[in-house]
């Protein structure tokens, strides 16, 4: 069997999806440690969830802060999360659909976000919804998983596979620095999955 490597990762200008709401424009800043993000050079991670059309949760890390984060969650749930995307995830669609946009030439990506990367269930029929990317300066990398989007379906299946003390530590990340949205209260199978 032929193996064909990710073609090199390409970059755009970041899309007004993955704006902040709040900032009006982009992310300037990282949740946790506060490092400027549009000037130093860093790479950085965008996450926003949706219900219906609204932000509930919206954030930038820096990629130290996405790697400390990372590293506090249970090795069973980091190791059942693998699992997960590893069953779930169509690649050869992914890379078919990579190809075919970087033959396009343009800049809008929004086509890498239009299905569940997982579920493959289409953006416009999700209730709810998380999207991310990884972006440097005002740039968005463009690769073989980012940017994507993840359907609410997805979403509480993989809550369904985190250990109890990720799903409190997510709690407690998300109750610190937002407030809890009032939509998990109500379904304790929806919270936003860091990647
Ligand atoms: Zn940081």
């Amino acid at each position: 069997m032929e193996f064909h490597l990710p073609p090199e990762p390409k970059f755009v200008q970041i899309p007004r999806e993955f704006h902040s709401l709040e900032n009006d424009g982009p992310f300037e800043k990282c949740l946790k440690c506060e490092v400027e993000l549009l000037h130093s050079g860093l790479p950085y991670m965008i996450e926003r969830v949706f219900v219906l059309d609204e932000p509930i949760i919206e954030y930038a890390m820096c990629e130290s802060c996405v790697l400390k984060s990372q590293s506090e969650l249970s090795a069973e749930s980091r190791q059942s999360v693998t699992d997960y995307m590893l069953s779930h995830l169509d690649i050869a669609s992914r890379m078919q659909r990579l190809s075919a946009w970087a033959e396009t030439g343009k800049d809008d990506a929004s086509a890498m976000m239009d299905r569940c990367l997982f579920s493959g269930n289409r953006a416009e029929d999700c209730r709810e919804k998380q999207i991310a990317a990884w972006c440097r300066g005002n740039q968005m990398r463009v690769d073989h998983m980012f940017p994507l989007m993840i359907s609410g379906v997805a979403i509480e299946e993989l809550n369904g596979v985190l250990s109890e003390q990720t799903r409190g530590w997510i709690d407690d990340f998300v109750g610190d620095s937002f407030g809890m949205p009032p939509e998990f209260c109500d379904n304790p199978d929806f919270r936003p999955v860091l990647i």
